[in-house]
């Protein structure tokens, strides 16, 4: 059996990519999400298993060691990184999504030179700021460390092999699909 396209979902913090990977899924049940392992605190209402594997940095260097990452990274003063046993078990009913940032997506185009990279846009810098401090759920003192990650982020944007803007859910959800196909 064929296996599914690994789909690397890359935008800033606060730029929407949860609710546009929630609206996809709904959409396509062929898809399923890769749940990163991260060494950061859960927020408010997240789920370990279904938004991350929230994890020891103790427990994700052995992980490291043990070569148990697809790809991972430092960043936002954490550790994040995909299981790659998870996405290799996925792929074998259907597309898997990977939210995750450029230096993981890179990494991710090294190992797997036909994974799908799409970069998504905020419609502007003080809409993402906005939608960020909107959000609550990220204190005052990260967020201007975020928004400085974000500048730095969307300049990756141009060796993406898509970018799309999230002016509304919906319709960048549907663009997203447009791009996977069948
Ligand atoms: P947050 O802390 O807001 O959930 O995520 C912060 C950033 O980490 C986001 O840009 C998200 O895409 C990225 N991220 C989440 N999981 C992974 C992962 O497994 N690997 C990498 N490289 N980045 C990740």
């Amino acid at each position: 059996m064929s296996q599914g396209k690994l789909i690397v979902i890359s935008g800033a913090s606060g730029v929407g990519k949860g609710t546009v990977l929630g609206l996809m899924m709904e959409k396509r049940k062929d898809l399923s999400f890769s749940v990163s392992a991260t060494t950061r605190e859960p927020r408010p209402g997240e789920v370990e298993g279904q938004h991350y594997f929230f994890v020891t940095t103790e427990r994700f260097l052995e992980m490291i060691d043990q070569d148990a990452f697809l790809e991972y990274d430092k960043h936002n003063a954490c550790y994040y990184g995909t299981p790659r046993a998870q996405v290799e078990q996925k792929r074998q009913q259907g597309h898997v999504l990977l939210d995750i940032e450029p230096k993981g997506a890179e990494m991710v185009r090294r190992a797997v030179p036909d994974a799908v990279l799409i970069f998504i846009m905020p419609p502007s810098m003080e809409d993402l700021e906005r939608r960020l401090r909107g959000r609550g759920d990220t204190p005052e003192e990260q967020i201007s460390m975020r928004l400085e990650r974000a500048k730095w982020e969307m300049e990756q944007r141009f060796w993406y092999d898509h970018v799309v803007v999230n002016d509304d859910a919906n319709r960048c959800a549907q663009e997203i699909l447009t791009i996977i196909g069948e």
